[in-house]
């Protein structure tokens, strides 16, 4: 079809067939995640990381780290037993992109036994600029950097230290460099066409009206889509917020905070279901139980 009169072509193309990007694709199509990056280079303050990566999928869950060429066999099992599988994600457990060699070694070997497959990956952004040729170079359509600000003073509270050219920053100095990285990394995405989906973690008395700048400025550097998830805060996560007792979101602030970004104009992504990192599926349908790393390895 068409698509929306407000889209273009080539930017319909990409997002038809993305359960993530349309509304009306995750009804159809399937996407799954293999967690082939265990590093991280920052650490948020809402973050356990016994856990996957708490920025695109849920907290509290623990996938099982597969190497490239696992990820690259799964993926094949999993494409000839689920055909509306159109999308393969790397979101974790870690950030793809402090992972680049787990990462690229994988879109590598899945553009080559699965060339219809869509590749898409997530991040903090902050090593995004200096990745950002090969991702092009490896025809991904799809990224998703979580910004949970936009201001220094804000991202002190939510990140307490980043590592970053080899050294390790704190406090404002280093949510400064990672807001001037996530902008930075945005702006080439978008100037190159590659769609790309902002998360944001909705965190109470922390960024929670603060998010509304974070979504013009995102906005006006060309993001697709703003995905504005809650806090899910457990203690039994561990996390510093969860010591503390930090609350997430009620559903009515979390959906007027969505309400006040959209009179925005900004596309908001109200679909999201805060999927496993190792997720097999439609949104909110889980199989990833069928594809074991045991039962993938043994197929032939
Ligand atoms: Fe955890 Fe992801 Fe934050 Fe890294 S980027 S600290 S894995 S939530
Ligand atoms: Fe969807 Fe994010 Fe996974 Fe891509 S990385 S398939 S956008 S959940």
């Amino acid at each position: 079809s068409a698509g929306p009169a407000d889209m273009s072509p080539e930017t319909w193309e990409k997002v038809k067939n993305h359960p993530c990007y349309s509304e009306e694709a995750h009804h159809h199509y399937a996407r799954m995640h293999v967690a082939v990056a265990p590093a991280c280079n920052i650490q948020c303050n809402y973050c356990n990381r016994k856990y996957d990566c708490a920025n695109e999928s849920r907290p509290g869950v623990v996938s099982e780290k597969l190497t490239p060429e696992q990820a690259a066999k799964k993926v094949i099992a999993v494409a000839s037993t689920i055909p509306q599988m159109t999308v393969l994600g790397i979101a974790g457990p870690g950030d793809p992109l402090a992972n680049p060699e787990k990462t690229f070694k994988t879109f590598e070997l899945i553009s080559k036994t699965a060339p219809d497959i869509k590749l898409c990956l997530s991040t903090n952004g902050l090593t995004l600029p200096d990745h950002v040729d090969t991702i092009e170079s490896f025809n991904v359509d799809h990224v998703t950097i979580t910004i949970n600000m936009v201001d220094p003073d804000v991202g002190a509270k939510i990140y307490p230290w980043i590592y970053f050219n080899n050294k390790r920053y704190k406090g404002r100095e280093a949510a400064q460099i990672l807001s001037e990285r996530q902008l930075q990394g945005l702006e080439m995405l978008t100037s190159r066409g590659i769609l790309t989906k902002i998360n944001s973690v909705m965190i109470p008395g922390i960024n929670d009206e603060h998010l509304l700048e974070v979504n013009r400025a995102v906005k006006s550097r060309g993001a697709f889509l703003h995905n504005i998830m809650p806090l899910i805060s457990a203690p039994e996560h561990g996390t510093v917020f969860g010591l503390n007792g930090q609350r997430g979101p009620t559903a009515q602030e979390l959906k007027a905070l969505q309400d006040n970004c959209e009179e925005g104009q900004m596309n908001m992504m109200r679909h999201c279901r805060q999927c496993r990192a190792d997720a097999v599926g439609l949104l909110g349908e889980d199989r990833s139980a069928e594809f074991t790393t045991e039962s993938v390895m043994a197929m032939d």
